[in-house]
Formats: structure tokens, sequence, C-alpha cells
């Protein structure tokens, strides 16, 4: 399990990886925003912080 603490784009909360049949998303623990993530983990972090940035 993966862990991305203070990387909700919305909340800064701790966002979890979970996978399904679609793939991998990452649902913030605090507020239950998902976020679609690619499958590397190094990507996650990327994607999750370029969202900060925008946001
Ligand atoms: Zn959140």
């Amino acid at each position: 399990m993966t862990l991305l603490f203070n990387s909700c784009p919305k909340c800064k909360g701790t966002l979890q990886q979970h996978s399904d049949g679609y793939g991998n998303y990452l649902q913030c623990i605090s507020c239950s925003l998902i976020v679609d993530v690619p499958e590397r983990k190094g990507r996650i972090t990327a994607k999750v912080l370029h969202m900060q940035k925008v946001a």
C-alpha cells in the first residue's frame, strides 16, 4: 500500500493508492478526492505535484 502524505491537490491531505480493474488511482483519506494516476510510482508523485501547482 502506498501513501503520499500532504499530497492532496484539494486539501493537502494524505493520498492512498488503490488498484482496480481499470488501473491505479489515488484517493484522499481526508476529503475522498480521487486522482487518476499513471502506473509508475515516480510518475504519481510528479503528477500530484503538478496538480498542486495548478491548484
Ligand atoms: Zn483531500
